[in-house]
């Protein structure tokens, strides 16, 4: 790897990305760098080579990574600079790098509400946007659906040149699990939230937890839902049900018995067992409901 001579100590080799996906599966980056900020970061975007393929990592929680060796550099921001908090009034920024769970629980302590569904979600801030996250407050029909895209109101990018912008809502397209952000690097975002109460907030977030607890398979890695739900309003996990295939296993690759859509690593599963079981509910539902289910996770390498 033709590094410039200031990042050679910076970035990592040797690094393996089933330590930084929650499905556990993944091969050897290229390269791994977790920028000091955004300075640091622009400097070493521009001073890449030409060519030199680099991917903005999260928590790796809505990640399939291939197994083998994986031609990019990873970015991740991790460091103290891109997980600051910063609050004034009912206005958010926060930095890329920090975890939902954390960001809520710190809104919730300041008195504000309208960011509880992201609570549950294993994700960072940074991914959140890019995928444009979504939850109900309350997992029966009664919750509310919700997505980031209701509290963003402008994200701080970095684009490949290492030039930094700021994107108002109204120049970002938002759909269901998907943003137009795809190049870019995201550093920050600024929400816009209500005043609440705390105990209210605090007994919201404990809630979606226990439901999640009881709803979802999260005794085994996974990438959480595997399928995007197909339009229509159906649910992917439903029609897998009905396929009767909760149980099919590939590999150490197993579909959950408790939610049809978790795809469950039983222990040391690669992505070619992920792969292989993908097809077989695809097919599976294609043929019985005419149906084509696409993976929400995103299948990288
Ligand atoms: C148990 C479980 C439950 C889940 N429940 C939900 C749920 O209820 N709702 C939901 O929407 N999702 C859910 N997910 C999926 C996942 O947590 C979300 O999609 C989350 O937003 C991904 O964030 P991440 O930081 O892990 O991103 P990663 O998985 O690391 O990356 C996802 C995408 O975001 C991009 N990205 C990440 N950070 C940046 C950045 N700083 N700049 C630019 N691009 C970036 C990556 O390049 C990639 O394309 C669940 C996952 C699990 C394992």
């Amino acid at each position: 790897m033709n590094l410039p001579k200031a990042f050679k100590n910076k970035v990592k080799k040797g690094e393996f990305l089933r330590r930084h996906t929650t499905f556990g599966i993944g091969g050897e980056a290229l390269g791994w760098y977790e920028p000091l900020d955004s300075r640091e970061l622009s400097g070493f975007l521009k001073r890449l080579p030409k060519g030199t393929d680099v991917f903005a990592i999260g928590a790796g929680s809505n990640l399939l990574v291939r197994d083998g060796r994986i031609s990019k550099i990873f970015i991740r921001f991790s460091k103290p600079f891109f997980r600051k908090i910063d609050i004034s009034g009912v206005r958010v920024r926060a930095g890329a790098g920090v975890s939902l769970g954390a960001l809520a629980r710190a809104l919730v302590d300041q008195g504000l509400t309208g960011h509880e569904f992201l609570s549950g979600i294993p994700g960072t801030l940074g991914g959140a946007v890019a995928m444009n996250a979504g939850a109900r407050t309350v997992f029966d029909d009664s919750g509310t659906y919700r997505e980031i895209k209701d509290i963003v109101e402008d994200v701080e990018v970095m684009d490949r040149r290492g030039r930094v912008r700021i994107l108002g809502k109204d120049k970002i397209k938002f759909s269901y699990r998907h943003s137009s952000l795809g190049p870019l690097f995201i550093l920050a975002a600024s929400l816009k939230l209500r005043r609440g109460s705390v105990a209210q907030g605090r007994k919201m977030i404990a809630r979606i937890q226990r439901e999640r607890r009881t709803r979802q398979e999260l005794s085994y890695p996974s990438a959480g839902s595997f399928f995007r739900n197909p339009r229509g309003g159906d649910s992917a996990g439903r029609l897998i049900d009905l396929c009767g295939l909760k149980g099919a296993r590939v590999g150490c690759a197993c579909v959950s018995s408790k939610h049809a859509n978790f795809i469950l690593n039983k222990g040391g599963a690669t992505c070619d067992d992920v792969m292989k079981l993908m097809e077989i509910i695809r097919k599976t539902v294609y043929n019985r409901y005419k149906i084509r289910l696409h993976p929400e996770v995103k299948i990288v390498g």
